[in-house]
């Protein structure tokens, strides 16, 4: 089998690759949907693969691998390895997991990290009222993740005196700074009041960053000790920060018994490699758009399990495509997985096009894994038409 093409659409935000072969077969992958400006970077790698065989997908991989990096370059990398493995799951006739080892399980976890309603504010009743239209949810998802503290700045942005810094108003500015204890005592109690909601049944994980200083980090990790947190994540590099710094975390992570994470932006497993062996982190998320696709995130998954580390793999932005690898290589993670962060289509109308899935998806916390070739998803090609852009009128020729 070889690869005849490559193509990417960005369809609603979402850059969605379908590579062709001269068998008829084609796969499909997919990047974050604040990523739509992603399609010239798919494309930078089409000459690289196309005669390959896609079912080799190491193969093809090693082509191409090398010429990413952290997040958002990750993710056209990623996002052209999830294709592949869809041709070879359904050139094998087999659902992907199948070729990773097999599943372990036949349901995984899902946690929110994604399903989200506006604040009316930032105190901690506005918290408890936030956190128990979550736990409402229909879903009944058994981990709730929030943003906090530095995360999205909510908080430093609309918080007079939450920190000792100048807030500036660009997305993606790397706002950080040393916590006022104005600043600190308001996200414990913050905090407190999510936990009072959500009672011990449910388990609460924090985004916290990344803009957090070393030492407030450990100072909230230990203040935050009698609420049994999941996690906090990403408190001091993190999201879009295109580097590790295990040292920094080695500051932290020894001296608590909240466990810390990170991981979402970091492309590779060659980067996962000190804050793993170095037991620098005691929960690892890369996500399977980012990381460098799923046999990647599988790899880091058992590293991790050998480091006595757990795996919560991240997905908000994944779309339902993302959501379908997600469900793949997570069946097949050791047990060190706790659950992945459930994507949504986005707009909502990628449910009226995307076929496969089961309905309702998210049962009990928990997706089903099913057993169709491949990613087990494809497109409803007439009822996606309408959505493509002009430029991409031909995606589904070929
Ligand atoms: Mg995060």
């Amino acid at each position: 089998m070889k690869i005849t093409d490559l193509k990417c659409a960005v369809i609603g935000q979402n850059p969605v690759v379908r590579i062709t072969t001269d068998e008829g077969i084609d796969g499909l992958g997919a990047a974050e949907t604040p990523k739509h400006y992603l399609k010239p970077m798919v494309l930078f790698y089409r000459d690289m693969i196309l005669g390959e065989d896609p079912t080799d997908v190491e193969r093809v991989m090693l082509r191409i691998r090398r010429m990413g990096s952290f997040k958002p370059w990750g993710a056209a990398v990623s996002a052209i390895e999830v294709a592949l493995w869809d041709i070879a799951g359904k050139a094998a006739g087999v659902p992907i997991y199948k070729l990773l080892g097999g599943k372990i399980r036949d349901k995984v976890r899902v946690y929110n990290g994604n399903i989200r309603f506006p604040f009316d504010g930032y105190q901690p009743e506005d918290f408890a009222a936030n956190m128990q239209k979550m736990k409402d949810l229909p879903e009944s998802f058994s981990i709730i993740k929030q943003g906090i503290a530095f995360h999205g700045s909510p908080m430093v942005k609309n918080m007079p005196g939450y920190y000792y810094g100048e807030y500036v108003p660009k997305d993606r500015y790397p706002n950080r700074g040393v916590m006022t204890e104005k600043g600190f005592k308001l996200t414990v109690d913050c905090v407190i009041a999510m936990k009072e909601v959500l009672g011990d049944e449910i388990g609460l994980a924090l985004d916290c960053g990344p803009g957090m200083t070393i030492t407030d980090t450990l100072r909230l990790a230990q203040a935050l000790e009698p609420m049994n947190l999941m996690w906090m994540e990403d408190a001091i590099t993190g999201d879009y920060t295109p580097y590790v710094h295990p040292d920094y975390f080695l500051q932290v992570t020894p001296y608590t018994s909240t466990p810390i994470h990170t991981g979402e932006q970091i492309y590779l497993r060659h980067n996962f490699k000190d804050l793993i062996e170095r037991n620098a982190v005691n929960v690892v998320g890369p996500d399977p758009l980012d990381v460098g696709g799923i046999a990647e995130l599988k790899w880091i998954a058992e590293l991790a399990d050998l480091h006595g580390i757990q795996m919560a793999p991240h997905g908000t932005a994944d779309g339902l495509i993302g959501l379908a690898a997600l469900v793949q290589v997570s069946a097949t993670l050791p047990d060190n997985y706790i659950a992945f962060e459930l994507p949504t289509g986005n707009p909502a109308w990628w449910y009226d096009i995307i076929v496969g899935l089961p309905d309702p998806i998210v049962k009990d916390s928990h997706i089903q894994v099913w057993d169709t070739p491949g990613l087990g998803i494809s497109f409803d090609v007439e009822a996606t038409k309408q959505y493509l852009r002009e430029e991409d009128a031909d995606f589904f020729e070929g």
